[in-house]
């Protein structure tokens, strides 16, 4: 049975990212030769490789790596260690990556990958030699010009700091440094961005304010909830706190909680930092049934987990009157009918969560100058970022009379569609 869900999941992804993609290239007229390029991934990795465990067997794992596209520039996207990760998962979240990159005007393309396991089996000892023996086997499919991971699901800076010592290990001396910007989300003593941790959370709370503005709501005493309370989920949340906005519901992987009265951000922060980062049996909320999580009283609901949580089963729960997807690919195509129908805007992932990747083009370029940049300086250009990027899909959203998600795929596959053409194809 859950593993009958898990591949409902994945297909569900690929197939979304595929409609929500058409439905946009259709309106626009998109060029069918480059209609053609964009619907295909230009490589897919697949590698198996062995692991000795702590006990001295051997296991064997498979790794991913799928590169969609890199007309603006290098392949850009996070690696997930989920047991979920397979070719179709990594090849929808690549797309989407591409989309991304475009619409935030950043000289990057789109990738993904990440391993099929569930790291909790696993003690630090194994994931690092998991993470190092992977990072080999990619060998020089990756690399600072060419394909630059960054975190995701079950993975961190620790992760990354392993990637980018056990990459540079593998080159001779004297290119050691010149390979720094390898993998983005570093820790910032390992050539990491001040401000890289937050980014994406940061830039999840910008849009909810830059769209509340737009509205002339106010955010204090608003009501949210979160779905997934690890990097996404946690930093978005420490925001809006500061903000005024009232947290009264998180799900996780171990649970669904709830208070009408609101909860202590920091305090729940704290309580998953002392249970290796699960919420289960947090003090200051009550247990609720999984499934009445999407249909919590709210004002505004942050789904910063998986892939396909809002469905068409769930999405006439929702009482929410704006959705902002930290998560990428969250909603899909059946919900996001419904929902829009309910007038429930959805601030869709690929400018909700454009945060993190603009974070990692400030850290790839630090390192590629040999910078070093301060926080404030940090926060202050991603604001810049952000409030265009958010300007501009608002712009076409009216101009076109598009819903958001909408207005953010034609941006985004109208500059890709404007590259093609002045450069033509080869040879
Ligand atoms: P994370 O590993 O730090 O946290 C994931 C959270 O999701 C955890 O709280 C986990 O318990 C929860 N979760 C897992 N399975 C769940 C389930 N079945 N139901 C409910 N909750 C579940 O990961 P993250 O980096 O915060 O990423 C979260 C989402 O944000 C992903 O979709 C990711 O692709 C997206 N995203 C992340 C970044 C980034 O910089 N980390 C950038 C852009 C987008």
């Amino acid at each position: 049975m859950v593993i009958k869900q898990q591949k409902k999941l994945k297909q569900g992804m690929l197939d979304n990212v595929m409609r929500q993609f058409n439905y946009s290239a259709d309106l626009i007229n998109l060029n069918p030769n480059i209609r053609k390029i964009l619907s295909i991934t230009n490589n897919e990795l697949v590698v198996h490789f062995p692991v000795k465990m702590d006990n001295g067997d051997v296991e064997v794992f498979t790794g991913y790596r799928v590169q969609h596209n890199n007309s603006l520039g290098p392949y850009k996207g996070g690696l997930r260690y989920h047991p979920t990760v397979d070719i179709d998962a990594a090849k929808a979240l690549a797309m989407w990556m591409t989309w991304k990159t475009s619409l935030a005007g950043l000289p990057f393309g789109g990738a993904k990958g990440g391993i099929q396991l569930d790291p909790s089996k696993y003690s630090q000892a194994e994931l690092e030699r998991i993470t190092r023996r992977f990072t080999y086997a990619l060998g020089d499919n990756i690399g600072p010009e060419l394909d630059i991971p960054a975190p995701d699901v079950n993975t961190n800076p620790q992760t990354m700091a392993w990637i980018l010592d056990t990459y540079m290990s593998t080159k001779s001396p004297s290119e050691r440094s010149k390979n720094m910007h390898v993998v983005t989300g570093k820790p910032v003593g390992a050539g990491g961005s001040e401000g890289r941790d937050r980014a994406t959370g940061y830039g999840v709370f910008l849009n909810i304010k830059f769209w509340a503005e737009n509205k002339k709501i106010d955010l204090k005493d608003k009501r949210y909830i979160v779905q997934g309370f690890g990097n996404v989920g946690y930093w978005t949340s420490h925001f809006l706190d500061q903000e005024g906005a009232i947290l009264v519901g998180v799900q996780d992987a171990s649970g669904s909680i709830a208070n009408t009265k609101g909860m202590c951000v920091e305090d729940l922060f704290k309580h998953t930092m002392e249970h290796k980062g699960a919420i289960a049996g947090f003090s200051g909320a009550t247990p609720i049934a999984q499934s009445t999580f999407f249909g919590l009283d709210c004002d505004i609901c942050v789904p910063a987990a998986l892939g396909n949580q809002i469905t068409a089963d769930n999405a006439n729960d929702i009482k929410a009157f704006l959705i902002a997807e930290g998560a990428n690919g969250p909603t899909d195509v059946e919900a996001e009918k419904i929902l829009l129908e309910k007038g429930i805007e959805i601030i869709p992932d690929i400018l909700c969560n454009s945060g993190g990747v603009i974070g990692s083009y400030f850290e790839w370029l630090q390192n590629r100058n040999g910078e070093i940049w301060q926080l404030d300086e940090v926060m202050e250009k991603m604001h810049k970022k952000l409030k265009e990027s958010f300007n501009k899909v608002m712009k076409t959203a009216t101009e076109r009379e598009l819903d958001m998600r909408t207005a953010a795929f034609t941006i985004a596959i109208e500059r890709l569609e404007q590259a093609y053409i002045q450069r033509g194809i080869f040879p």
